[in-house]
């Protein structure tokens, strides 16, 4: 906590439009440019002068989460770090093999790489409401868990490896209502395994 650097919008890893068609450049324009952006505008005007100022985003995600008092920058900083993982979880042509690492406990947990990604998708479409589906390490074991508005496994013991956003503002311009086709196919053609690999270390 040594620098005051405000929290910055990190540049996306890839174009506007490289994840067409399944995700268009018009919901990365309101999704990234809009939503992401404004949360990490609003979290900066809320620790501005506050103890909280100087510290890193993962300081004041867990440093805000289940405090009655900063509901507000908990909601804000989580979204910011959730969305910033989001990001990272698709890539242009994902999906596929995932890594050997990775394969190995998809198979020892659910039984191979499909079944994980129905149970991905399962908790994804069953997730009520706005929030988030997680493919998580929980100790050693490889698990899928998902969290509500801005919760994040992050504040919950867990190890993020891989995200899928199912806040209505990521599908809805392009899939309307249809949640399950949006999951499906960024699991299909944008998951990035060896991102989620590499988290695993
Ligand atoms: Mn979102």
């Amino acid at each position: 906590m040594t620098t005051a650097a405000p929290i910055t919008l990190p540049p996306l890893p890839y174009a506007d439009n490289a994840l067409e068609p399944v995700i268009s450049a018009h919901t990365m324009s309101f999704h990234y440019g809009k939503h992401h952006r404004a949360y990490v505008d609003n979290l900066n005007k809320l620790i501005a002068g506050t103890e909280l100022a100087a510290a890193s985003l993962e300081e004041i995600v867990r440093a805000s989460a289940g405090k009655a008092d900063r509901v507000g920058i908990f909601n804000n900083a989580a979204q910011v770090w959730n969305h910033t993982f989001y990001w990272k979880s698709m890539r242009p042509n994902g999906g596929g093999e995932p890594p050997a690492v990775l394969k190995q406990k998809m198979d020892a947990a659910f039984g191979g790489v499909d079944a994980c990604k129905k149970e991905l998708a399962n908790a994804a479409v069953t997730q009520f409401g706005s929030g988030w589906a997680w493919l998580v390490l929980d100790g050693a074991n490889l698990k899928v868990v998902k969290t509500g508005n801005a919760e994040t496994p992050v504040t919950q013991g867990l190890k993020p490896l891989l995200t899928v956003d199912v806040w209505e503002h990521a599908y809805y311009l392009d899939y309307q209502n249809k949640r399950a086709d949006y999951v499906a196919a960024v699991l299909d053609k944008l998951a990035n395994w060896e991102f989620a690999a590499a988290n695993m270390a």
